[in-house]
């Protein structure tokens, strides 16, 4: 899929990803494998910054199924996985960063009943330098948080006032000057709403 497909983090005109029935991991599920290896998806800094956001959900006490760390050799193996991206794209877009989207998340492609290809999130590995927000490594955990959000079955929220701000806002710097690089209570109660 290419990323005008994508969910863009960063970009005001993003549109939620709506996943169909069945198109979020099972309501059953305790774990997912969040997929790493050496092959292009999730290489260097990217599968830092999953495992970081990975570990935002798992100490979240919802419901979510725990996302466990997959490193197999085929890139197909795993629930879902991260890939990396380096692709510059000016965009004015009214705040700090003018160079590209943070994240994206590629949606699941739904068959009759159960995902014909699986979900995988993207990173930009040029974002998030030191004198960005509140630095590169809070930044990047956060995107790649909120990217986990969407693998969930999360679609966006549209707050701008910090006291309702959630991890999952369309536009990443909002939470990020917010200070919310984690999931919130309301992004808690939405993900409980989608797993039993
Ligand atoms: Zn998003």
């Amino acid at each position: 899929m290419g990323l005008a497909g994508m969910a863009m983090v960063g970009l005001s005109a993003c549109q939620p990803p709506q996943l169909g029935p069945g198109c979020h991991f099972a309501r059953s599920a305790s774990q997912v494998l969040l997929n790493h290896n050496a092959n292009g998806w999730g290489d260097g800094a990217s599968n830092v910054w999953a495992s970081g956001g990975r570990s935002h959900w798992n100490n979240a006490n919802t419901k979510a199924p725990t996302i466990v760390n997959y490193w197999p050799q085929d890139q197909n193996a795993g629930h879902f996985g991260v890939k990396e991206y380096t692709s510059n794209v000016s965009i004015n877009s009214g705040y700090t960063s003018t160079v590209g989207p943070s994240g994206g998340f590629a949606p699941p492609t739904c068959g009759s009943s159960s995902w014909a290809t699986k979900p995988h999130i993207w990173l930009n590995t040029t974002k998030g330098s030191a004198n960005e927000r509140n630095g590169r490594q809070l930044w990047n955990y956060g995107v790649a948080a909120h990217e986990i959000g969407h693998a969930l079955g999360l679609g966006h929220t549209t707050n701008t006032d910090c006291a309702k701000v959630h991890l999952m806002e369309s536009r990443n710097a909002t939470a990020q000057d917010c200070n919310v690089h984690h999931p919130t209570a309301g992004d808690k109660a939405a993900v409980n709403g989608i797993y039993d």
